[in-house]
């Protein structure tokens, strides 16, 4: 991934993809505090347009709020240098990976005297758990590793830390031969997927975990509830088991990168009709629909590069 031709923008300036380094003693590299972002541009009819930027790079300062670090870039800054990233790369359509890390001035557990950092990277990236997957839906098992608990990391902010948890289970379920793995959480309820919140529907209502569950308050999830209000469907957020899972009608995934993924099996048993359930795709069809800019309520949502 490194080695490609492009533009990275780094502490304000745009580098050569080849040049954007750091130090190996730089301290997020061996203590794991960090925030990062997923962000997607779209293709639009419109134009290349990222899709709710500014959410985005909120929930970014939000993380390294949480984190106590404190960013040296205004919140414009940030939607800027993404906007500009995407143009300088030349891309219609891609993912964006805003990253803010502490820097190499010194080691030890407390940062305290290093430098924050901040880098924008973007490329082309299609569907996360597959193009098939998407249509057929894919195949989830249950981790054997608990999500964090809410108080053992910050499960709002999205730390690079926490994704050491998502390695572990992504890895284990990948291994077994499925496409994505389910986390609990440490009382044994439905929490998320490793990248992905996850949505249950039965009887005509959607289902999705509550954040004490230690989900991540994804944008995509929010971008769920507006499609389910505009298409009459109610939506609850509770604690879920994983067997109300076994025995739902349908359930997805959504995610920056994951967008609206169905899901066609957990843990080997098929949920509902064990293919993409018919309000997924309702769904799924809406969301492509905002993103690239086909529904007007929602052109709000999309910034132009
Ligand atoms: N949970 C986790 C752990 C994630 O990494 C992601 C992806 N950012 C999500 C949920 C979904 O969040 P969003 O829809 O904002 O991308």
């Amino acid at each position: 991934m490194a080695d490609r031709d492009g533009k990275i923008w780094m502490d304000g300036e745009m580098v050569d993809w080849r040049d954007a380094k750091i130090h190996v003693l730089t301290h997020t590299l061996h203590y794991g505090c960090g925030a990062f972002e997923g962000v997607r541009a779209y293709k639009t009819v419109d134009g290349t347009a990222i899709f709710r930027l500014q959410e985005h790079t909120d929930r970014l300062f939000n993380s390294a709020k949480i984190l106590r670090m404190q960013l040296p870039f205004s919140k414009e800054q940030v939607n800027e240098a993404q906007k500009a990233v995407v143009r300088a790369n030349n891309l219609e359509s891609c993912y964006l990976r805003p990253l803010t890390w502490i820097g190499s001035q010194k080691l030890g557990v407390s940062p305290k005297g290093n430098q924050i950092h901040l880098m924008v990277a973007a490329w082309a990236w299609g569907a996360y758990l597959g193009e098939e997957g998407m249509k057929r839906g894919i195949r989830v098992k249950t981790s054997s590793y608990t999500r964090h608990h809410v108080n053992i990391t910050m499960t709002q902010a999205k730390a690079v830390s926490n994704y050491s948890n998502s390695i572990l289970a992504n890895m284990e379920a990948t291994d077994d031969g499925y496409d994505e793995a389910l986390l609990l959480d440490s009382s044994g309820f439905v929490s998320e997927g490793a990248g992905e919140n996850i949505f249950v529907i039965k009887g005509g209502v959607i289902y999705t975990p509550d954040l004490s569950a230690g989900a991540l308050n994804g944008i995509t999830r929010n971008t769920v509830f507006h499609i389910a209000k505009d298409l009459g469907i109610e939506v609850v957020q509770k604690r879920i088991t994983r067997d109300e899972i076994y025995i739902a009608d349908e359930a997805f995934f959504t995610g920056t990168a994951a967008e609206v993924t169905p899901i066609r099996e957990l843990d080997r048993v098929e949920i509902g009709s064990g293919s993409r359930g018919p309000l997924t795709e309702k769904i799924q069809s809406a969301f492509f629909d905002i993103v690239n800019g086909r529904n007007p309520k929602y052109a709000h949502w999309l910034t132009k590069v």
